[in-house]
């Protein structure tokens, strides 16, 4: 199975987008003075995950451990370059005025950073004739075809495993515990680009420990009683600032 593909620069990808980085890449993203966002989400985490399942595996490397109430859960967090609009570096004609520093995300793209997950054209930006049969292969059984980009693929994973505990001390510097129950949206930290260097040194430092008690946020009403229901502590929101919700407003 091949997918073909060849970027047609119409500049889609670079616009309106959350961009996820390493923390080394987001460091460098804040010093420019870009917004970067700090995402979490959590799934509720049973004693019996079977771990011999290599998407369990991956699960429970990029996670922290945390409590929510008695409820054992992981906690997803995900650095992300945000821009409502152009990137600040796309130029007028659609060309990437940082392309030799460009961050791993945008190197990867149209494929899929996340193992486990497929690769769907219809749901990338790319008008119809970047995906032509006659253009280069970008895609075979699943993987990236060229090796250099199955390279950057492997650190941008490395790298969201290697950065877990960094950023679950930057979630603590931050004074950040709260996260989304995973598949109902993200929670969301959105600190200035000063106040997300000086947390980060902090992390990075060791000079502050990881949370390990979080709470719970969703805009489901349903979800609000189901998890009180366990003791768990939760907060009813709107969707909006610091919360990114996949469903409508509910309660
Ligand atoms: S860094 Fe370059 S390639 Fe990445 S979103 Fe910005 S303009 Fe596009
Ligand atoms: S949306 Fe696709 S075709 Fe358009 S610039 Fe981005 S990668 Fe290229």
């Amino acid at each position: 199975m091949e997918i073909t593909f060849d970027c047609t620069q119409c500049g889609r990808c670079c616009h309106d987008l959350r961009l996820t980085l390493s923390v080394d890449e987001a460091q460098v993203w804040a010093a420019n003075g870009h917004q970067v966002d700090l995402l979490a989400e959590g799934w509720a985490w049973a004693d019996d995950a079977d771990e011999t399942d290599p998407a369990i595996q991956w699960r429970k490397a990029t996670t922290i451990p945390a409590m929510v109430g008695e409820v054992p859960f992981r906690i997803n967090l995900r650095l992300v370059a945000r821009h409502e609009g152009p990137c600040p570096h796309l130029l007028p004609d659609m060309r990437c005025g940082n392309y030799k520093a460009r961050p791993r995300i945008c190197r990867i793209y149209p494929l899929e950073s996340r193992p486990f997950e497929a690769m769907t054209p219809e749901k990338r930006r790319c008008p119809p004739e970047a995906w032509a049969a006659n253009l280069p292969v970008l895609e075979r059984d699943g993987g990236a075809a060229a090796p250099e980009i199955r390279t950057i693929l492997t650190e941008h994973r490395r790298a969201m495993i290697d950065d877990v505990n960094t950023k679950a001390r930057l979630a603590a510097a931050l004074d950040f515990t709260e996260a989304a129950l995973a598949g109902e949206g993200l929670a969301t930290c959105a600190p200035s680009p000063s106040e997300f260097l000086a947390a980060l040194d902090l992390a990075q430092a060791g000079k502050v420990a990881a949370h390990e008690r979080w709470r719970i946020i969703t805009n489901r009403e349903t979800t609000r009683a189901m998890l009180a229901d366990l003791d768990c502590p939760v907060r009813l929101v709107a969707t909006g600032y610091g919360f990114l919700s996949a469903f409508a407003d509910e309660g």
